[in-house]
């Protein structure tokens, strides 16, 4: 790896910053789902072990005005994050100031310290979005050295990361390490044949990665509302499904560019109506119905995208292939869970967002290398950008290898 880890830096009894992702979901003040503050705790662990003193930061929700402070405060993730622990979290509800700071100059070892929502700070004048310099440097003066633990938010430049770690000694934490190790490195120099997936609703949303893939995969599976923008650009009929009029151009011309690179879905699940329960069928591609919708691949194009995954050395997914959300259309994206968690000798990843999301609710949490933990940032990832987070994280020693098979 390029970047720093927690095994390249000292934080015994050093007082360590480490920004995390906690925003979680909340209703009437309970966490719906802590997956995010549980993906934390390896970092926390190994940095309690160690004899630091943790300081923690991350936001929740978003801060537009007054009425957003209550309902966005972490002292419901702080206690949380103590059930968890089985220790004590000293949640102090301030983002800076001298309670702030005298809480964190009486730390011992192994204490922990959770501060305020870093987006209180976006009350007034967006400090922590627009990367303050002013507040970057305080957050920075309360530590001796940065974790930086927060793929969610790597795509944004902030004062909580980039702000910090441009003033202090930084690493990546265990979850930003894994998210560098196997998105970054795959899209860098993945192992072949490698065969991306891409769904979702719309091709707009996912131009950057449809044209980066198609620059470093061997194969691109199209399923989901996106794919009809293909099929239309190809003149077929597809009725009422989903589509994108002003994106057929493109998706004729990367179609052309693609040279037989991308597999389209040969048959879907269409029906009348939008619904969970409304009936449908099964049908060939040339044949979707004026008055039909496609919300699903179907059994042909399973067939067909298992033999192309076949074989596959690195497989990267990003978007379900069908309404999920309705089981007579989670079929689709089902199978594909299925087939790639069946792949012997692949590395599988999930680049985030709703098919994390479907993948994990239908059961296949343990059954991928890996699965991203960042929507937004992820994406912009796959699209082969520089994300802001990670760049700001010091470079290590280089270590002289490359690549996916790095393990330095
Ligand atoms: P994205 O956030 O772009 O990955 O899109 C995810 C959404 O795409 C999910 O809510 C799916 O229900 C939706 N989706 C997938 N396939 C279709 C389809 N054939 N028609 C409409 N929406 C779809």
């Amino acid at each position: 790896m390029k970047k720093k880890t927690l095994e390249d830096i000292q934080v015994n009894g050093k007082k360590v910053l480490v920004r995390v992702d906690f925003n979680v979901p909340v209703q009437d003040g309970k966490i719906t789902d802590d997956n995010r503050i549980i993906q934390a705790l390896p970092t926390i662990k190994f940095l309690l072990e160690e004899n630091a003193k943790v300081i923690l930061l991350s936001h929740l929700g978003r801060i537009k005005k007054q009425e957003d402070l209550q309902k966005n405060s972490l002292k419901v993730v702080s206690e949380r994050l103590s059930e968890l622990l089985g220790k004590p979290v000293k949640f102090i509800n301030e983002t800076r100031g001298q309670k702030l700071e005298d809480t964190i100059n009486n730390m011992k070892e192994q204490d922990i310290v959770m501060m305020e929502n870093t987006r209180f700070e976006d009350l007034d004048g967006k400090k922590e979005s627009k990367n303050d310099s002013d507040l970057g440097e305080y957050w920075a003066s309360l530590g001796d050295v940065f974790v930086n633990d927060a793929f969610g938010t790597a795509h944004r430049e902030h004062a909580s990361n980039v702000g910090i770690s441009s003033r202090l000694e930084t690493a990546a934490g265990f979850l930003m390490e894994k998210e560098i190790r196997y998105i970054g490195s795959t899209v860098e120099s993945p192992e072949r044949p490698f065969v991306a997936i891409l769904g979702g609703a719309k091709v707009s949303d996912k131009i950057g990665v449809i044209e980066n893939l198609l620059n470093i995969a061997d194969k691109v599976l199209i399923g989901g509302g996106m794919a009809y923008t293909f099929m239309k650009a190809q003149g077929y009929n597809i009725g009422n499904s989903i589509v994108e009029m002003d994106k057929v151009d493109l998706a004729k011309h990367l179609l052309e560019q693609a040279k037989g690179k991308i597999i389209l879905p040969v048959d879907f699940a269409v029906t009348k109506e939008f619904s969970a329960d409304a009936p449908y069928r099964y049908t060939d591609y040339k044949s979707i119905k004026e008055d039909e919708e496609g919300l699903d691949i179907g059994p042909k194009t399973i067939k067909l995208f298992k033999k192309e995954l076949k074989g596959a050395k690195t497989v990267v997914w990003n978007g379900p292939v069908g309404v999920f959300e309705f089981e007579n259309y989670a079929k689709g994206t089902k199978a594909i869970c299925e087939i790639l968690a069946n792949l012997e000798n692949t590395r599988t990843i999930i680049g985030g967002g709703d098919s994390a999301a479907a993948a994990i609710q239908m059961g296949f949490k343990e059954r991928f290398t890996h699965i991203s933990t960042g929507g937004g940032a992820s994406l912009q990832f796959l699209e082969g950008k520089e994300l802001p987070g990670i760049e700001s994280i010091d470079d290590s020693v280089d270590c002289g290898c490359e690549g996916s098979d790095c393990e330095c």
